[in-house]
């Protein structure tokens, strides 16, 4: 896909970022070229048009950027799967864990129902544990994720893909 390269020189590498050894992909210098943008949202768009997805769920907070357009395009409910405290109604949670200490996603109950085809989105993947974190919470209330997909697959995880548990697939390999 040509589009992909544009995609790739436009997401910034900020090397030890937020602390030392951390190569960063920053993903807000792409958001400042509206047709490279455009073009990221049209890929996944492509991909899920004819799929019968009815739900979005984008996983704060740069989940939220690129799945917003994308719900749009679809037709789909677009579901903001949120850090803990964020989200005002009754929640359900999953804690992952990271390479220091854990966190947790959190979804409204009632955002999406038993059956339902949705799609999970994120920047980026590394370990896959946000994502399989956002997957339990959505098979929890009966939701069948049918894929996950990411602009940035950093390099270890696509060598560990075979392993994971779920069913993903990259649609952008930005990295
Ligand atoms: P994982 O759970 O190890 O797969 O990490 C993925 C999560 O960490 C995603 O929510 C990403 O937004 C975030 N993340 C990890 N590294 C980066 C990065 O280099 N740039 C932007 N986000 C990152």
């Amino acid at each position: 896909d040509p589009r992909l390269q544009a995609i790739k020189a436009a997401i910034r590498v900020v090397p030890h970022f937020p602390k030392p050894g951390i190569m960063f992909n920053d993903i807000t210098t792409l958001l400042l070229r509206p047709k490279v943008f455009k073009d990221a949202v049209e890929i996944f768009v492509d991909r899920y048009r004819d799929m019968n997805i009815s739900a979005v769920a984008g996983v704060e907070a740069r989940g939220f950027i690129f799945g917003t357009p994308l719900a749009l395009a679809l037709g789909a409910k677009f579901v903001p799967l949120r850090k803990p405290k964020k989200l005002p109604g009754e929640v359900i949670s999953e804690s992952y864990v990271l390479e220091y200490g854990t966190d947790s996603l959190e979804m409204h109950i009632g955002s999406v129902n038993r059956g339902e085809r949705v799609i999970v989105i994120d920047d980026l993947v590394a370990t896959g544990g946000t994502l399989c974190a956002a997957i339990k919470l959505l098979e929890r209330v009966g939701a069948d994720v049918i894929e996950c997909a990411c602009l940035i697959g950093l390099p270890k995880f696509k060598e560990d893909v075979s392993r994971e548990t779920f069913t993903y697939k990259l649609v952008i390999q930005g990295c």
